[in-house]
């Protein structure tokens, strides 16, 4: 059988997850991992504010892929594979417990990323992969059925078998040397930022989250329900996170200038509002309208939406006139905000775009239009929303390239 090379192009969690693998499915295989930085496993050691959230508590493939702007369908079948069961189980297997959050994100028990860190360098050791930092991948050529990988100081290594798991470029000119390989490589753009809103009176409101508001991007059909955090300088949580990533091709086409409209009371419509209005009217009608907030919105998002509708605080319900109460309504129910620019967020981002999918057997996550080429990770056209489904994504597909190639000789 003889023994052969495979060359992991990228540091960082799907070629851990591939080199490891593959190296422990058949041990006739030489794993060498290649990182251009200093540094292994960066984003995981960063990722989650430095606790690694490393997938979700999500049990049904159909559930799984409703989080994925782009690859939902590749996944759909590249889970069967190796979904977020296996992944749990793995790390188990290697004495990594990992703790569900309210929210169904999955964290180590540790609380550390340094605990994924530590396992996966640990499986690096006990298989004998070998890591070359401080080397760039610039250029790949087949000749005679061999990879000859070239470094960007021109020295290079010739490998049987290679898996690309360079990560997201987020500049088309980066994925040129992929390219060259004949892969088509869809334009990248961010996604999971937050959006600015400079000047707007709401951020000063900042600190304030509302557990559920519906956010709706005005002319398009992008809509999202969830926690809203209010910051100084715009909107963040879930529900915009989210927006921004089913968004990230469309904002990014209007260079992130566009208007929202918040529903801050999402289980009504200004219809039903106006009808529990009546209701509420009557019921606290002696009561000053400051006082009674009668939606359990926070107190100062309160304040604001009556100021924002001009409205006295201390007047009474039964004082509120009809034109005030119809404002009070529509800015509870449909109020509408100017976004300019974007910020990223802090405890996960990603880059949409990157190796079509189409040219990529989700079977094997190996290359349709070269042999022995192999991808993994967020280099694909794949990303997900928060939650730890960008790391699932890794796993899942450096696991799969790992034993196409371990059972392939
Ligand atoms: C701050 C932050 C927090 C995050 N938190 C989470 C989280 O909690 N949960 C979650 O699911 N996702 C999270 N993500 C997203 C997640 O980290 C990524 O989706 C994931 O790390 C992608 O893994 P990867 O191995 O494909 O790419 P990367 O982790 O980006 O690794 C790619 C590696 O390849 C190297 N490389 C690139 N080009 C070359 C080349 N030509 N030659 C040699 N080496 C090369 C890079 O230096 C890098 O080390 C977070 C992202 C960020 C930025």
């Amino acid at each position: 059988m003889g023994t052969k090379k495979l060359l992991v192009i990228g540091g960082g969690a799907a070629g851990f997850f591939c080199a490891v693998n593959a190296a422990r499915l058949n041990p006739q295989l030489e794993v060498i991992i290649v990182e251009k930085s200093n540094k292994l496993l960066s984003k995981v050691r960063v990722s989650g504010g430095g606790r690694c959230n490393v997938t979700h508590s999500c049990f049904s493939i159909t559930e799984m892929i409703k989080k994925y702007p782009r690859g939902h369908s590749f996944l759909k079948k590249a889970f069967y594979h190796f979904f977020t069961t296996d992944t749990i189980q793995w790390f188990s297997e290697r004495q990594v417990t990992l703790k569900t959050e309210a929210d169904g994100r999955m964290f180590p028990v540790t609380d550390s990323s340094e605990t994924i860190v530590n396992c996966l360098v640990q499986e690096v050791n006990l298989y004998g992969v070998q890591i070359i930092l401080n080397k760039e991948v610039s250029q790949l050529l087949l000749l005679n059925n061999q990879w000859k990988v070239v470094f960007a100081n021109d020295s290079n290594l010739v490998a049987d078998y290679v898996c690309v798991a360079s990560g997201g470029y987020p500049k088309a000119l980066q994925s040129e040397w992929l390219q060259k390989l004949g892969h088509t490589i869809n334009a990248p753009t961010p996604s999971l930022f937050t959006f600015n809103m400079p000047g707007n009176s709401i951020t000063s409101l900042m600190g304030i989250s509302v557990d559920n508001a519906a956010v709706k991007i005005i002319g398009s059909k992008l809509q999202e329900t969830g926690p809203l955090l209010i910051t100084h300088w715009g909107m963040s949580g879930p529900c915009i996170l989210k927006l921004s990533a089913w968004g990230a091709k469309e904002l990014a086409a209007c260079n992130y200038k566009f208007s929202i409209m918040v529903n801050w009371l999402p289980s009504y419509n200004e219809q039903s509002l106006k009808e529990q209005f009546q209701q509420v009217r009557f019921k606290f009608a002696a009561q000053k309208i400051v006082n009674r907030n009668p939606f359990s919105l926070p107190l100062r998002l309160w304040q604001y939406l009556l100021q924002q509708s001009g409205i006295n605080e201390s007047i009474r319900w039964a004082d509120l006139p009809a034109k005030e109460q119809n404002k009070l309504i529509k800015n509870c129910c449909s109020q509408e905000f100017s976004i300019s620019g974007k910020t990223t967020f802090k405890e996960e981002f990603v880059t949409a775009g990157g190796v079509d999918l189409a040219e990529v057997d989700y079977n094997t996550l190996q290359s349709k239009i070269v042999p022995n080429l192999y991808f993994a990770g967020e280099v694909l056209n794949i990303d997900g929303v928060t939650g730890g489904f960008n790391f699932q994504s890794a796993w899942t597909t450096g696991f799969i390239a790992a034993k196409a190639i371990a059972g392939s000789f």
